[in-house]
Order: structure tokens, then C-alpha cells, then sequence
């Protein structure tokens, strides 16, 4: 068996909205006052997981294979995004083993929605849901992040695949 890590990070400004805010991540919609500043959804959650995939598929990174200077792009589903990717990396042969992913964020609180996150994006993946975990955490008032100007997410993954001979 041939495994291969990968490890992804992205981070988006925050702006404060009139009226309706709300932010998308790990594919989960979240009420918000305030909303993510992106070319797409700015799913950061989704954005450093599929920059994990990538990487860990010798596959370069999502800015090559989506743009953010693609009009296609524009307020995209980062959803798509993912099972775009997980397609390339099962066209290479690999599986998912597991994936970890932090999201860092002051706000808004995030534990109440990792359950559902784990779950979309497993069924992004097609597999079970205990092999993706998320964990959220602060950035304990340091700097942009800390200020709340921002949030980001790192992944880590682990993909295998059977040696070539037996491929
Ligand atoms: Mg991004």
C-alpha cells in the first residue's frame, strides 16, 4: 500500500454586512452578523481541505484547477469544489484515510455545527463521516485572526493506494 500526506491551509477576511450576514463552512450554512470576503462561497473549511487532497495527490493546489479569477467561480459552492477534487484523487487510485482539520476562528461559535460539518463533508467524500474530523479553536485575541478580521482552517490528510504492481 502507497500512502501520501497532504496539508492544506486558506484564510478569508471577515466584513461586517447591513442586514443579512451568515458564513458557509465545512459546506454547513452558519446565522452570522458578518460574512466571508471570497471570489466563491469562501468555505476556508472546504478550501484548505481540498488543497490537503491536492497536495497529498501530487495534484498542485485548488487555485490551479479553480481560479479565482474565473467568472465560473463567482460565489461558487466550495462543495463542488471538494467533489471535484475527491474525483481527481480517485481517478489517481487514492482513498481517503482520514482527514483532521482546525478551523480558527473568534467567531462565530463553531461547536455547535461540527457535527453536521463532519457529516457533509464525508458525503462529500463518499466515506463515513468518523473519518473526518473538525476541530474548532480561537486564536485567543492575537492579531488579525484574534481581532476577528478573519478566519482560517488547516487540514491534514492521508490517502492511500495499492503499490503499482498491483495497481
Ligand atoms: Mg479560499
Amino acid at each position: 500500500m502507497e500512502m501520501a500526506v497532504g496539508h492544506g491551509y486558506d484564510v478569508h477576511r471577515v466584513e461586517s454586512v447591513a442586514g443579512e450576514g451568515g458564513v458557509v463552512l465545512g459546506g454547513v450554512a452558519i446565522p452570522w452578523d458578518r460574512r466571508i470576503v471570497a471570489h466563491s462561497d469562501g468555505d476556508v473549511v472546504i478550501h484548505a481541505l481540498c488543497d490537503a487532497l491536492l497536495g497529498a495527490a501530487g495534484l498542485g493546489d485548488i487555485g490551479t484547477h479553480f481560479p479565482d479569477d474565473e467568472a465560473a467561480w463567482a460565489d461558487a459552492d466550495s462543495r463542488v469544489f471538494l467533489r471535484r477534487v475527491r474525483a481527481l484523487c480517485a481517478e489517481g487510485g487514492w482513498t481517503l484515510s482520514n482527514a483532521d482539520i482546525t478551523v480558527i476562528a473568534e467567531a462565530p461559535r463553531l461547536a455547535p455545527h461540527v457535527s453536521a460539518m463532519r457529516e457533509r463533508l464525508g458525503e462529500d467524500l463518499d466515506c463515513p463521516a468518523h473519518r473526518v474530523n473538525v476541530k474548532a479553536t480561537t486564536h485567543e485575541g492575537l492579531g488579525a485572526i484574534g481581532r476577528g478580521e478573519g478566519i482560517a482552517a488547516c487540514a491534514v490528510v492521508l490517502l492511500r493506494r495499492p503499490d503499482p504492481a498491483s495497481r
